[in-house]
């Protein structure tokens, strides 16, 4: 992160995206990576482990299990997780407002795939890899720029975290699984809620005005 903070601009805005349901599909890619390792995901909550099934017996998975199954997640599909519609045009037009990256929580053996997958389909982002709670890391941010800090997430304790730490960072809650933005309202600890790229696209933009 210090490496990249020396490439910015201390004077512009800096936008901070998730990457798993804010830029890349990553529910629709997980569920046909369970279902090739014999699991189904049956989307009845806005979480998966609880929701993870076995195929032929119908039993409930445990919750190793699940966790063995987001670990191979990634190491086997972190190159081929697709891109959310709207999102490549969208970053396109936001670039010239903002400094963009990537704060996921890919596991850092698998950082430079997820910014080579995310190039190769349109999106030149640098990516950075976090472990648990986002506050901290948005905070370098915050503190580095005398200009905005916009935070992107689809997970309410992340909003949480953000808002903890870095209370003066504008924080959008995006959800862009059709199915599971309708399990989960707005987080309290977001000031918007909002699920698509164009739309965020034209908020954003009106936000710098304002
Ligand atoms: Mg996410």
């Amino acid at each position: 992160m210090e490496t990249l903070l020396q490439t910015l601009n201390p004077e512009r805005p800096i936008l901070l995206l998730d990457a798993d349901e804010v830029l890349l599909k990553f529910v629709e890619t997980l569920e046909g990576h369970m279902l090739n390792h014999g699991f189904e995901l049956r989307l009845t909550s806005f979480q998966i482990s609880g929701n993870v099934y076995h195929k032929a017996t119908n039993e409930l998975a445990d919750p190793l299990q699940v966790k063995k199954l987001i670990g191979s997640f990634f190491d086997e599909c972190v190159d081929h997780v697709p891109v959310v519609d709207g999102a490549v045009d969208a970053l396109a037009e936001l670039s010239e407002h903002f400094q963009v990256a990537v704060l996921t929580n890919v596991p850092s053996h698998c950082r430079e795939r997820r910014e080579n997958s995310l190039r190769e389909q349109g999106i030149h982002c640098p990516v950075i890899s976090n472990k648990g709670d986002k506050g901290a890391a948005v905070k370098r941010f915050t503190d580095f720029t005398s200009g905005h800090t916009v935070f992107v997430d689809d997970l309410p304790p992340q909003h949480a975290s953000v808002a903890e730490l870095s209370p003066e960072t504008h924080r959008v809650h995006f959800v862009a699984d059709k199915r599971l933005r309708a399990m989960i309202p707005q987080t309290e600890y977001s000031h918007a809620r909002i699920d698509t790229w164009p739309e965020l696209t034209h908020y954003l933009k009106d936000l710098l005005k304002a």
